[in-house]
């Protein structure tokens, strides 16, 4: 009788367990570059990105926050502390791990290594090695099993192989395919006994889903892409939560002990936005960052020999010294042939110099902190560009698309009809061709149409804006490295008559 009894006590946890599921959250986003909330204050920010996990962790105590990758740059507080203060506001977060962005690249492995350091969280990348050793990048993990109520979660993280190109991770990293690399991360995790899997993916949609058809992962929490997705390829959910952490993806696993299987997935996307308090401790991190940025940003960070014109008058109706020398930034720093920099770009409507130029100098001129992609565009499409941008520049002197050029040379008359103003296009000294190729750096905001440049809309990029630069980093560093810069009008625009 008492043996009978014992066996009934041994036996009472598993009975009780039986047919019980086990509930995991994950709280995901990806690409986040601004440690306060974006949108003029209203979205995103860590410190209501701190909260919200501790707020989903009380209700469902097995939480985890998970980050997709592109953190440490652009942005023009990564141009000063080259990633420092994101490390410092993820840690803050309760971050619970990362993978690998093509950005954490971007100030090359050393400083990517001095950050994983910093980290209170791992950073996974399994398709990341060393060329001569083979092992994997620093300390970085391949893997992470985490285990709630005896049940094992399998986690791999990999990255885009086109980080190699698109970033500057060095000669001795080594890009391993990323979809093989996942598949065999995802076996040695079931053999480890995880019931679910999960990859941390940080590559384009087109590859997630071949991942996703091959079914060796459970779930998919990409990032690269910087829309909202929420879609399903082969069995296999995957979801992208856009970037700045605008919205937070919430997944709730609900796995079964006895099958051993991951029964149902319930998901929702998060909005944080001011109705989301902002966790104090993490607060305080991100206001001793912006306080410190805000104080560098007072500092010289390179000299102009010639009065630099950012007034809105000539910006958006003729040549000036600063659209010159923007848009000759925009080309040298892409390698393109020729740039188009719309004049509503340069915001402040004043002068600089001549003297030494600020950071505050040059975001005030600049202060969208946009990223300069480059377009293969055909002469057609680049005609229409520059019409486009002469369209309104007989009837107003103030309209933000008038184009400002760099490896162009071109002539207009004013009081031609609109779509035929041009009287003569040369790009680097030969007439422009309209069936030939060309590779034309433009932000990302003419790029998606805006200004009313539609016809850039759908074109191929040759630099993605995942991989683009940050415009307002991008002026920084050519200032401080060509100092004392001196733009001058070359009359590479003409009016008639
Ligand atoms: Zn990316």
């Amino acid at each position: 009788m008492r043996s009978l009894i014992r066996l009934l006590l041994a036996l009472l946890p598993a009975l009780a367990c039986a047919g019980q599921a086990v509930h995991i959250t994950l709280l995901h986003v990806n690409d986040v570059y601004q440690i306060s909330p974006v949108d003029n204050g209203t979205r995103g920010g860590l410190a209501r990105l701190a909260a919200l996990k501790k707020q989903v962790q009380a209700e469902s105590p097995h939480t985890l926050l998970l980050f997709g990758g592109d953190t440490l740059s652009p942005s023009v507080a990564s141009n000063t502390f080259r990633g420092e203060q994101m490390i410092a506001a993820w840690n803050a977060t309760g971050l619970d791990m990362a993978v690998f962005g093509n950005h954490e690249f971007d100030f090359g492995p050393d400083i990517l290594q001095a950050r994983m350091a910093e980290s209170h969280f791992p950073w996974l990348g399994a398709n990341v090695h060393d060329k001569t050793g083979n092992a994997l990048f620093a300390n970085a993990r391949a893997s992470e099993i985490r285990t709630f109520d005896g049940i094992k979660i399998g986690f791999l993280g990999v990255v885009t192989p086109s980080t190699a190109q698109s970033s500057r991770p060095g000669p001795q990293l080594r890009f391993d395919d990323a979809n093989i690399e996942a598949r065999r991360e995802a076996g040695r995790l079931r053999a480890k006994g995880a019931m679910a899997v999960v990859a941390l993916t940080h590559q384009d949609l087109a590859q997630d889903r071949k991942l996703a058809e091959t079914g060796a992962v459970d779930l998919i929490l990409g990032g690269h892409d910087h829309v909202l997705m929420q879609t399903l390829a082969g069995r296999t959910p995957i979801f992208k939560a856009g970037s700045d952490a605008r919205l937070v993806a919430r997944l709730d696993l609900y796995l079964d002990r006895d099958s051993r299987r991951l029964t149902h997935l319930d998901w929702e996307m998060l909005p944080l936005d001011a109705r989301t308090p902002e966790d104090a401790d993490a607060a305080r991190v991100v206001a001793g960052f912006e306080n410190r940025l805000s104080a560098l940003l007072d500092q010289p960070v390179g000299e102009t020999s010639v009065a630099l014109d950012a007034r809105q008058e000539p910006s958006r109706s003729r040549e000036t010294n600063v659209g010159d020398w923007l848009a000759d930034i925009y080309r040298n720093r892409t390698g393109a042939e020729a740039a188009i920099v719309n004049g509503g770009t340069i915001r402040s409507n004043a002068g600089y110099g001549p003297g030494k130029l600020s950071r505050r100098d040059i975001l005030s001129i600049l202060p969208f902190e946009n990223l300069i992609v480059k377009l293969d565009v055909s002469g057609r499409i680049l005609r229409a560009a520059l019409e486009h941008g002469l369209s309104e520049i007989h009837e107003s002197r103030e309209s933000g698309r008038f184009p400002q050029v760099s490896g162009i040379r071109y002539v207009y008359d004013p009081r031609l009809p609109v779509g035929n103003r041009l009287t003569q296009v040369t790009v680097n000294g030969a007439p422009l061709e309209d069936d030939r190729r060309y590779a034309l750096a433009v932000n990302t905001y003419l790029a998606g149409g805006g200004d009313g440049y539609k016809m850039f809309k759908g074109q191929t990029f040759l630099i993605t804006p995942e991989n683009a630069l940050s415009e307002t980093a991008e002026v920084i560093e050519a200032l401080t490295a060509g100092s004392p810069v001196a733009p001058r009008l070359d009359g590479r625009i003409k009016s008639l008559p």
